[in-house]
């Protein structure tokens, strides 16, 4: 359970992501999906309950441990980049300070991924100078620098305009297809189909229903699933 000032936002969550699964969460805005993320990599503390990383776990007493937030990398909507730093700094700042990699090794790492996500020719601009595109790959790019076994992304193309959506989903479906366990909450429904192991409606900070893509476009259970799907598709 999550709540902000004795108001609950998450109530009665229960999920399990299994290795190399991708899970999608959908459902109207304030509903909990960017908390349910939040709270799954520690970045808000949960008020009662617990998670599980594989063997490790936190809860409101126990803090997040640095190897199982280590295990996790996170997109937001809105990047989340150093806008000052450069893309190179941007991707190995965090490898570097915390000891993680040597300077050398960061880099190759960076250039590694910056060619994934094809932007090895921007390694030294300043991220101020890249479109919303760009800077959503080198967020990802940095994302993935320390080698992460679960990645969550929150509406990581909302942001974006509409001819650069696709390219961000390719490379997350790229990622799916090497077997990445993933996370990701998304409004874009044909993608969701066709990239989700199972998909999550989350209402009014419940999981109101979860099933395989098929059976929750198709045969949504529950009713608010069919309201909300009616309204937006
Ligand atoms: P979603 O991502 O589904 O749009 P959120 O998880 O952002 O929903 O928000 C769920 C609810 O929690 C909303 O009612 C929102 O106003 C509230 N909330 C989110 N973050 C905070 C915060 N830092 N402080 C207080 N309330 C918050
Ligand atoms: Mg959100």
């Amino acid at each position: 359970m999550k709540s902000f000032d004795n108001e609950e936002v998450l109530r009665g969550v229960d999920l399990t992501v299994n290795r190399g699964e991708v899970v999608v969460v959908i459902g109207p805005s304030g509903s909990g999906k960017s908390t349910l993320l939040r709270c799954l990599i520690g970045l808000n503390d949960i008020t009662s309950g617990e998670v599980w990383i594989e063997d490790d776990n936190f809860t409101n007493e126990v803090p997040v441990s640095i190897a199982a937030r280590r295990k996790m990398g996170f997109v937001f909507q809105h990047f989340n980049l150093f806008p000052n730093l450069s893309v190179l700094d941007n991707i190995t700042l965090s490898p570097i300070k915390n000891k993680i990699q040597t300077v050398t090794e960061a880099k190759t790492i960076a250039m590694e991924l910056l060619k994934k996500v094809k932007l090895e020719d921007k390694i030294n601009s300043a991220v101020s100078s890249l479109s919303g595109g760009e800077k959503q790959r080198i967020a990802i790019a940095r994302a993935l620098a320390l080698s992460p076994e679960i990645m969550l992304f929150d509406e990581p193309t909302s942001a974006l305009d509409p001819e650069t959506v696709k390219d961000i989903l390719n490379i997350i479906k790229k990622l799916s297809d090497t077997g990445m366990t993933m996370v990701i909450v998304t409004h874009e429904m044909s993608f969701a189909k066709e990239i989700a192991d199972k998909v999550i409606f989350m209402d009014d900070g419940q999981i109101l229903e979860v099933n395989s893509p098929d059976k929750l476009f198709n045969r949504p259970q529950n009713q608010r699933t069919k309201d909300f799907l009616n309204k937006i598709i």
